[in-house]
């Protein structure tokens, strides 16, 4: 991927000598490891208060930019260990009318029903002691056959009550094209997955989209629409071709743990070569747990997995990839404002 090389490093020449630096590190320790994952996740004892900035300790403070918490048995707990394991920052996403309503009602509650303040940046990320939670609300192409109505009557309520930044939605999705499993007819994907386009443009939201066998038509309905400002492409599955087209028209690409996967070798390349102000990581939970822990439930918690991995991949301590995409994250979801 030439162009998106040259970016890379345009990136490293803006960021400044000390993420270089620390590059050299990262790449001694990727050379000494075989597998793709990443190390553990870093979990402090008592995680009751932020370290001081040292090379020493581990202050990276996380954020998983796509999960579905709502389906969690139970939530608050699940968040509870996620804040242990320095996840700072979660968006919970929906998948149709009633767990995008679930998502909004958590975001309130498990931040404590507090209005939301700009955020501050990674010096001010909340650390151990807080946690962010932001929702989204779409219709899943799985669901499109449902139609959109019940989504943009949920849509108008939270605007005509106390406004969507208030309610903590950052994003219309997860939408967009499945054509390996069909659970709804394609025209009636396309069609539903246009209307949110329109619907992010509309609201100034970031777009959260989900595709799958389904690149042109994701990519055509995108440039007929309008591609929004803030575009992520969750769960990036694709290859080099599909990676660069994505970059082209400003989207951000959002790994998974699926990049710690055995057979994800292409997926890796993307990610070595994806420019740093791209990406973004994420759970997917409770879906796609990461090596090692597979066969298990994947939880926030684990995008400290998915974050090293990546970190590893690119040359960077996960300290560095922490800070990274935790800014990415407040630009792809508008959060800075
Ligand atoms: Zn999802």
């Amino acid at each position: 991927m030439d162009d998106s090389s040259d970016r890379t490093g345009q990136v490293e020449q803006q960021e400044g000598s000390w993420l270089r630096r620390r590059r050299g590190t990262a790449r001694r320790a990727q050379r000494e490891t075989s597998a793709p994952a990443g190390p553990e996740p870093v979990v402090e004892a008592s995680p009751s208060s932020r370290s001081p900035v040292s090379p020493s300790q581990p202050t990276a403070i996380w954020t998983d930019s796509h999960c579905h918490l709502q389906d969690e048995p139970d939530p608050a707990a699940t968040l509870a260990l996620a804040r242990a394991a320095r996840v700072g920052r979660v968006v919970c996403v929906g998948t149709d009318a009633a767990s995008s309503r679930r998502a909004v009602i958590l975001a309130s509650e498990l931040s404590g029903n507090q209005a939301p303040a700009p955020s501050m940046g990674y010096a001010q990320a909340p650390g151990a002691r807080d946690i962010e939670v932001w929702a989204t609300v779409g219709l899943h192409p799985h669901d499109a056959r449902a139609g959109l109505s019940s989504v943009i009557e949920l849509l108008d309520e939270l605007s005509a009550g106390e406004g969507l930044r208030r309610s903590r939605v950052v994003a219309i999705g997860e939408c967009g094209l499945d054509y390996h499993y069909d659970n709804s007819p394609r025209d009636v994907q396309r069609d539903v997955f246009a209307a949110q386009v329109g619907l992010a443009n509309r609201h100034n939201l970031a777009l959260v989209i989900h595709t799958r066998e389904a690149w042109d038509d994701t990519l055509s309905i995108l440039e007929h629409e309008g591609v929004p400002e803030r575009t992520i492409f969750h769960c990036f599955t694709g290859g080099e071709q599909e990676a660069r087209r994505c970059l082209r028209i400003g989207g951000l690409l959002s790994f998974s743990g699926i990049v710690t996967f055995a057979n994800a070798v292409e997926l890796r390349q993307v990610v070595t070569h994806c420019p740093l102000d791209c990406l973004l990581i994420e759970t997917d939970s409770p879906f796609l747990t990461p090596v090692p822990h597979r066969g298990r439930r994947n939880s926030p918690s684990n995008v400290t997995v998915v974050g090293n991995a990546v970190g590893l991949l690119k040359g960077f301590e996960p300290e560095v990839l922490a800070a990274v995409s935790w800014m990415n994250a407040e630009k792809a979801f508008g959060l800075g404002v």
